[in-house]
């Protein structure tokens, strides 16, 4: 990973080192960690099926329905298995 670590004010007890991270790489993505009160924020990443993608696709009228999804990249779910 290649992001920023930096203290970050805890959304939860107010603790102002809480720890934050952002990297942009492989999309902008941002964690805190408050180690005074246990609230952290995670990152995860998934895939709709294809019965919502279509869904989702009519409602927000942007194409035809797919026929199939493409697989995630592996490096993608590699960095957040
Ligand atoms: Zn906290």
């Amino acid at each position: 990973m290649s992001g920023i670590n930096y203290n970050v004010h805890c959304p939860n007890c107010g603790h102002e080192d809480a720890s934050g991270y952002t990297d942009s790489k492989p999309f902008v993505f941002t964690n805190i960690d408050c180690f005074e009160c246990g609230f952290y924020t995670t990152t995860s990443i998934g895939q709709y099926d294809l019965e919502e993608v279509n869904k989702q696709r009519e409602w927000l009228d942007i194409g035809d329905p797919l026929d199939k999804l493409p697989h995630l990249s592996k490096h993608l779910t590699k960095l957040f298995e």
